[in-house]
């Protein structure tokens, strides 16, 4: 088998493994990233399909925060057009709302009176800043502490499924809160990438290259190889053979449960078998829709009171270039009533269609479904839900110098999204480089 030798390998192009792998390059680690799919980026790539930039996850990135920061660190070009603050439908009906402050405006709006508005913002303000609700109890049962209102409940229950993915009556109330402190305070506006997701990954890719390290695509890792408790390598299954390679760390973006394959049971202890076995993932739905005309008159719209849907986007109202010219392409996202039940997929279709009807009038008439995403199983919106009691996983491994990143190993409050997996590769690699940098001056 033909022999290399990298600094570090990662196996994965995904956020966490790009950001990990242009980290490294940048601080002058020779490092080799691997991916088994023909193009980089995971779940924060996009497919051309009939003129249309269709996702395959990731649409909306922020403008600061960890991910923004990566890209500055590593001098890599981050083309993004920022989007305003969706616009609100409870029950079909747009609420009219001010431009900033929208949440606090829509509560008000979903409040019977002042002292329910105040009664809860209270108890928010306490979670935010004082101590946070407990892991033991979901989002529901802490809100039903302060209100019955249905329609309070409706607001809660959408932020819930938009950013935790989880319903309201099954995610921890304590994560609810974890993330409004940490990943959506570094978040700043939200943003869409020029030319789609698959344009920022692709930047970063170039950053490693020009570092003289590398990006291999269609070069799947077979196995990663471990001596005494110590990772050793990698095989890759390269388009030009096998190749083993040799390297003082490895990175696995692959998500847990394929590191462990890759590494083999027997080389992990029983406590972080444990953890990798209970992870969840949670299922989303994702309809791509195209038309002549933008089917809202504002690029984004949160549905409340609905049977499925969250929300739609309309990106090519804001980056023309991601439709054929006189077109638009919209994406309405939706998630099952439990994540915990088992689902008819035909009806969640079913009811997400009912949903964009009743929501959308212009649908019904100007609307062509382009796509149906199922995103759960291998290919999650989230791969480790945090359903009350859930407990994040660590980035360090049992077997010395392998690691993980991206989205599975978010830390709380940091659980999936470009933010959470840049995050993760931050972490990674400072302690990449001490362990690195201490290896070689001990010899
Ligand atoms: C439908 C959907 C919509 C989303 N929307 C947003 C959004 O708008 N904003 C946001 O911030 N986040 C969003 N997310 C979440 C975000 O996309 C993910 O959290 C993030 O992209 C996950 O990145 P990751 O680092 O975990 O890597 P992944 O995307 O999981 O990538 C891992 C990579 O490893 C590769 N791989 C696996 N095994 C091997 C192997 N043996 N050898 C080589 N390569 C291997 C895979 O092919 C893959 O490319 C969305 C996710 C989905 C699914």
């Amino acid at each position: 088998m033909r022999q290399e030798k990298y600094d570090v390998v990662v196996i994965g192009a995904g956020v966490g493994g790009l950001c990990s792998g242009a980290l490294l390059a940048h601080k002058g680690y020779k490092t080799l990233v691997v991916e088994k799919l023909p193009a980089v980026g995971g779940r924060c790539s996009t497919i051309d399909y009939k003129g249309y930039k269709v996702p395959v996850g990731a649409v909306g990135v922020p403008s600061s925060g960890p991910f923004r920061e990566v890209f500055e660190e590593v001098g890599a070009e981050f083309n993004v057009k920022q989007h305003p603050e969706g616009k609100y439908l409870v029950d079909g009906t747009e609420i009219p709302l001010p431009e900033k402050g929208q949440f606090n405006a829509i509560l008000s709006h979903c409040c019977k009176n002042e002292d329910e508005f105040n009664r809860i913002r209270k108890a928010m303000r306490r979670a935010d800043t004082w101590e946070k609700p407990s892991n033991e109890i979901t989002l529901r049962d802490w809100l039903l502490q302060y209100t019955d209102n249905e329609n309070v409940l409706a607001l809660f229950q959408n932020v819930c499924s938009a950013f935790i993915i989880a319903n309201a009556h099954e995610a921890s109330a304590q994560e609810f809160f974890d993330i409004r402190t940490g990943m959506m305070r570094s978040y700043g506006a939200a943003c869409f990438p020029l030319g789609g997701s698959i344009a920022l990954m692709e930047s970063l890719v170039s950053v490693i290259k020009v570092r003289g390290s590398d990006v291999w695509t269609g070069s799947p890792a077979t196995k990663i190889l471990v001596t005494d408790e110590k990772v050793r390598g990698v095989v890759v299954n390269s388009p030009k053979g096998d190749v083993e390679i040799t390297a003082d760390a490895v990175i696995s973006n692959a998500g847990p449960k394929r590191t462990v394959e890759l590494a083999g049971r027997e080389n992990f202890d029983k406590g972080f078998l444990c953890e990798v076995d209970r992870m969840k993932p949670a299922f989303q739905m994702w309809i791509t829709t195209v038309s002549d005309r933008p089917l809202y008159d504002w690029p984004v719209v949160t549905t409340l009171k609905t049977r499925r849907m969250i929300n739609m986007m309309i990106p090519s109202m804001v980056i023309p270039g991601l439709a054929p010219p006189n077109k638009h392409i919209h994406y309405s996202i939706s998630g099952p009533a439990d994540q915990t039940g088992h689902w008819n997929m035909k009806e969640e279709v079913d009811l997400h269609i009912q949903d964009l009807k009743d929501n959308i009038p212009l649908f019904s008439e100007h609307g062509e479904v382009l796509h149906v995403g199922c995103y759960w199983g291998d290919w999650p919106t989230i791969t480790n839900t945090p359903f009350a009691g859930y407990q994040p996983m660590k980035q360090k491994t049992p077997i010395e110098n392998l690691y993980q990143v991206g989205e599975a190993v978010g830390p709380r409050g940091w659980l999936g999204g470009t933010p959470g997996c840049a995050l993760t590769a931050k972490m990674v690699v400072e302690e990449v480089d001490k362990r690195i940098t201490r290896q070689r001056m001990t010899g």
